[in-house]
């Protein structure tokens, strides 16, 4: 059996990032595992889908680009633009693990972890298990799709299951879900001549807040606009679906807030979000009561499982959603340093990461409201 020190699961941009880092910083028993390539999530994106956050090339002035996950390295400055497609973020980040000689293992995919004795044994479908001191998980959210958020949500077709939206067959769309997968999703076919209703739960979608993850962002706020000119988007909030039905060849949707009901011919879209990854291991984390985030300790480590650590969009303190890259970037310094002190290492080396933006452990001074 591999015996490795560490063990990251994911080489998307938290699995490449954390990696650069801990290659960086000394950390010489590693891999990365993959199911796929590296970059694997951002080839699935629907061909039309870009980023919202904007790359741009500021690392000369010592800010890095927001999408970037290494020092020294900007999405714009590779890829020559601002809002990078899937295809074109995959390349960054494979152009990443090439240059920084990354050690990583594609097409190996984790079946489960098990845990004793201190130690993790990753279990690879058709392949044999591997044994890690410690594991940072960072197998993401999009590649697993909530598909049963209501009676009926299995008749919808899942916005992240899209290849392009030029194949969608349908003249009048229904979309499920207000945020930016919905957005998107609304923008890009109505950009193809459908109409498009968007059905949302909140009842104030206008409400303002700083923290993009919780409203819409710039770059979709000015799409939207641009494509509402055409009169093929609508909007509707305070809807709650709780079911669909297919009945005499029409999809039947239901919302829960008043029983009211829309009726199409076209297979409704689910723009509602992820389970999450965390679900395969679900058992090693203790969870909010709620059950929609991992708690962490301060080292964003499992409060279950020691040597279990979390990175990416799922890694959540209270009200702090690190759900954008240039988000939860910012903790891959505190995984480093929680695994380097226990390896033994001097982590003052990772002082420098801090201003790079790539290391914080105050927590603190986030989620203030912009007063203008
Ligand atoms: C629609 C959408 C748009 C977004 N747009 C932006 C944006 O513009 N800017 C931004 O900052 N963030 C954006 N995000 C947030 C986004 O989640 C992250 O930026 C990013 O994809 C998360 O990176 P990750 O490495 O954690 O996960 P992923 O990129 O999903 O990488 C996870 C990797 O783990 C692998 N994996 C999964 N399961 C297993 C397994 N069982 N065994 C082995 N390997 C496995 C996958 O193949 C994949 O390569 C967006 C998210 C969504 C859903």
């Amino acid at each position: 059996m591999e015996k490795f020190d560490v063990v990251i699961v994911g080489a998307g941009p938290s699995g490449i990032g954390m990696c650069s880092m801990l290659k960086d910083f000394g950390v010489e028993s590693m891999t990365v595992i993959d199911k796929g390539k590296v970059g694997e999530t951002f080839d699935k994106w629907p061909e039309e889908m870009r980023f919202i956050t904007p790359s741009f090339t500021t690392n000369f002035w010592g800010h890095m680009d927001l999408n970037s996950i290494a020092v020294g390295t900007s999405p714009a400055f590779t890829l020559e633009t601002e809002h990078p497609t899937g295809k074109e973020y995959a390349k960054y980040l494979r152009t990443l693990a090439e240059h920084f000689e990354l050690p990583i293992k594609e097409n190996t995919e984790v079946e489960n972890v098990e845990y004793s004795n201190n130690h993790f044994t990753i279990n690879i479908k058709n392949g044999s298990p591997i044994k890690s001191t410690y594991l940072i998980w960072a197998a993401g959210e999009y590649q697993y799709p909530d598909l049963n958020a209501f009676s009926g949500s299995q008749l919808c077709m899942h916005n992240s299951t899209v290849k392009t939206w030029k194949e969608i067959k349908g003249d009048d769309f229904y979309v499920i879900g207000g945020n930016e997968s919905g957005i998107d999703a609304a923008i890009n076919l109505s950009r193809m001549g459908k109409k498009v209703t968007v059905l949302d739960e909140k009842e104030n979608p206008d409400a303002k807040i700083t923290d993009p993850s919780e409203t819409l962002t710039p770059y979709t706020v000015d799409r939207l606009m641009d494509e509402i000119a055409y009169d093929r988007i609508t909007l509707v909030a305070d809807t709650k679906v709780d079911e669909i039905k297919f009945e005499n060849d029409n999809y039947i949707i239901t919302n829960e807030r008043d029983d009211s009901t829309y009726t199409t011919k076209s297979k409704p879209i689910l723009a509602t979000g992820f389970v999450s990854s965390l679900s395969m291991v679900k058992d090693l984390f203790d969870w909010h009561e709620s059950d929609s985030y991992a708690l962490l300790n301060e080292h964003d480590e499992s409060r279950k499982t020691p040597g279990l650590f979390l990175v990416g969009p799922q890694v959540r303190h209270e009200d702090l959603i690190l759900c954008f890259i240039y988000k939860y970037r910012q903790r891959f310094g505190v995984v480093a340093n929680a695994i380097g002190d226990r390896l033994g290492m001097d982590t003052s080396f990772l002082d420098q990461y801090r201003e790079e933006g790539l290391y914080k452990d105050d927590l603190g001074a986030c989620g203030e409201e912009c007063p203008c």
